[in-house]
């Protein structure tokens, strides 16, 4: 506008010509930008999962609304609960949180078994090292594809939807276990109504539970409305990997507790019970 008034036509179609090399600049560098987008996934050295992307700041804004919300409800959570971590842990389980939905909860919120989930995960254990516990002399215990797992995540996908576990004897594979679908969806359906937060006393996340089997599967815990609940995921690996414990509250105990009705006792394991 102040160009306009004081400068010639030469002035003003120079001017003119900046703005639009300049627009045609950021679009192309745009473009650039989208046309050298990926996300990667690799292993570090310690067996860590690593994912690394790269996108345009719009896309990326667009990742970041949708993590932001949700981190910040797992925040307040993990506050309310007394549990401090970096803000970018809780971006992980944010990220965590929408992949579960994507993966487990299409059946149930379109109410047709037609859009089942196509999330296959392939276990592959030697059945040594899943009745054992864990694994031992060069057996296997891991996603297809993707790395070594603790066998404790194992027998834990083992409840869950969607396994095929591949029994391993050495590396010839000597069974092709179709584990299906392992929580028939009523049961699920019925578990998400009576678990609708993470059932450890005083805590309150409501995102991204996840069914333990109480008694593990591989102890031959089965997959009932008695033997599943609800946890959080940071629960949910204290218990699968920490050695923490639910143990049921007797009924008129737990009538005599406050607003919740709690069910279950949420017991350290015994190493762990000075420390906090
Ligand atoms: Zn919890």
């Amino acid at each position: 506008m102040n160009l306009a008034k004081h400068a010639t036509v030469r002035d003003l179609r120079d001017a003119t010509a900046r703005v639009i090399a300049g627009a045609t600049d950021e679009a192309a560098r745009d473009k650039r930008i989208h046309n050298s987008r990926f996300l990667k996934s690799w292993r570090d050295p310690d067996g860590a999962f690593i994912i690394k992307g790269r996108m345009t700041v719009a896309n990326g804004a667009l990742v970041m609304a949708a993590l932001k919300p949700i981190q910040d409800e797992i925040f307040k959570a993990a506050r309310k609960s007394g549990a401090h971590e970096r803000p970018e842990a809780y971006a992980a389980d944010a990220l965590m949180a929408i992949c579960e939905k994507a993966t487990t909860n299409q059946s149930s919120e379109s109410g047709g078994k037609a859009s089942r989930s196509n999330a296959v995960i392939n276990i592959r254990v030697d059945i040594d090292a899943l009745k054992r516990g864990h694994t031992e002399n060069g057996e296997v215990c891991e996603i297809a594809g993707v790395g070594p797992i603790p066998v404790a995540t194992a027998t834990e996908y083992l409840g869950e939807a969607f396994l095929k576990l591949l029994v391993l004897d050495g590396v010839d594979i000597r069974t092709v276990a179709h584990m299906g679908r392992a929580i028939p969806a009523p049961l699920r359906t019925a578990l998400e109504e009576r678990d609708r937060v993470c059932q450890v006393p005083t805590c309150d996340m409501s995102i991204g539970l996840e069914i333990d089997h109480i008694k593990p599967f591989a102890e031959g815990g089965a997959a009932s409305l008695e033997n599943l609940v609800r946890l959080c995921k940071r629960h949910h690996l204290q218990k699968t990997h920490d050695g923490y414990r639910l143990k049921r509250i007797a009924a008129e105990t737990a009538e005599s507790e406050g607003a919740r009705e709690a069910r279950w006792d949420w017991r350290a394991p015994p190493d762990l019970r000075n420390t906090g």
